[in-house]
C-alpha cells in the first residue's frame, strides 16, 4: 500500500472545477465527442457554453483540462493540457452482500470515496436482492469517483457466492471480516496486530447477517481478522463507512 511520501501528498485539484469521466483515449489535442446524456448535463445542468473548460479523465490518461465547444445538439470537448498524472488504486477490496436500491447506491458511492479500489457483490444466504444491476453500480463509481477527485475508478465486478470467494481466496490479501457477534472488542487493536504492507480487503454482511455455517466457514480462513464495530448492530452502509475509516487510518492511505 504505501506509496514514497512525496506522492502522498493531498490531492491536489480545482475542487470547484466540473469533473467529467469519458471512456475515450485521452491525449494533448483530442477532439471527444460526447453522447446526448453528457451534453445535457454539461449543458443544461451545469449551465455550461462552448469555450467553457472541465476536467476529463478515462481512468488511464491522468486527468486533462479540456474545453467545450460545439453546436447546439453535439457538445464535444477538446483536450488542452494533462493536469494531472495516471495514479494507481488502492489495493482495498470491499466485499459486500448487495442491498437493495437507494441503500446500495449509497454504499457504492461511499465505498469509492473512502478509497476501495473494487467493488465485489457476494451473495449470502440472506442476501436480500439476488439480482445486482452491476451498470447502476458501476455508474454510481464513476459518479463518486468524479466527485472526490480520484482517477482511478474502481472495477465493479460480478457477484460470487459466498462459499467461491472464500474457496479461491489467495492467501496473502488479508481480509477483514465485520462480524456483528463479535466478541465488542476494540477494532483498532485487531487492525493494529495484522501484517502491515499487505493487500488488504473487507467483509461487511447483508441486513439480515451471516448464518452461523457461513461465519464458521469465514473464520477458518487463515487471512481473516475478525473485527467489531461496537456494541450497536450497524445498518450495512454504515458498517461499510465505519470498517473503511478504521482500516484506511490504520493499515491504508490515511497514514501519513
Ligand atoms: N441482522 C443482523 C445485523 C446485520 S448488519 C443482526 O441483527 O444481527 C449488516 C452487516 O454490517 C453485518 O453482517 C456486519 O458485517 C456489519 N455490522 C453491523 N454491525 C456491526 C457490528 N457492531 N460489528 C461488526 N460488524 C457489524
Amino acid at each position: 500500500m504505501g506509496k514514497p511520501p512525496a506522492e502522498r501528498s493531498m490531492v491536489r485539484y480545482d475542487f470547484a472545477a466540473r469533473r467529467l469521466y469519458i471512456e475515450v483515449p485521452l491525449d494533448g489535442g483530442t477532439r471527444v465527442e460526447l453522447n446526448p446524456a453528457q451534453g445535457h448535463y454539461l449543458r443544461n445542468v451545469l449551465r455550461l457554453s462552448d469555450g467553457a473548460e472541465i476536467l476529463v479523465f478515462n481512468g488511464r490518461d491522468g486527468e486533462w483540462r479540456a474545453r467545450l465547444s460545439g453546436g447546439s445538439r453535439n457538445f464535444a470537448l477538446v483536450a488542452l493540457t494533462q493536469t494531472r498524472r495516471q495514479e494507481q488504486g488502492a489495493d482495498l477490496h470491499y466485499l459486500f452482500a448487495p442491498l437493495k436500491h437507494a441503500r446500495l447506491d449509497y454504499m457504492v458511492q461511499k465505498a469509492v470515496e473512502m478509497g476501495a479500489g473494487l467493488l465485489q457483490p457476494v451473495l449470502t444466504r440472506r442476501t436480500q436482492t439476488e439480482r445486482v444491476n452491476i451498470e447502476r453500480m458501476r455508474a454510481n463509481a464513476i459518479e463518486a469517483a468524479e466527485q472526490c477527485g480520484i482517477l482511478a475508478v474502481p472495477g465493479v465486478v460480478e457477484p460470487l457466492k459466498l462459499e467461491c470467494v472464500l474457496a479461491a481466496w489467495p492467501q496473502e490479501r488479508l481480509l477483514i471480516f465485520c462480524d456483528e457477534d463479535a466478541d465488542c472488542a476494540d477494532p483498532l487493536t485487531a487492525l493494529y496486530a495484522a501484517k502491515r504492507g499487505t493487500p488488504l480487503a473487507v467483509l461487511v454482511g447483508p441486513e439480515g447477517g451471516f448464518d452461523p455455517s457461513e461465519r464458521t466457514a469465514i473464520l477458518a480462513d487463515p487471512s481473516v481478522i475478525r473485527v467489531s464495530l461496537g456494541p450497536r448492530i450497524l445498518r450495512a452502509d454504515t458498517a461499510a463507512v465505519a470498517i473503511l475509516a478504521l482500516v484506511q487510518a490504520v493499515l491504508g492511505d490515511w497514514r501519513s
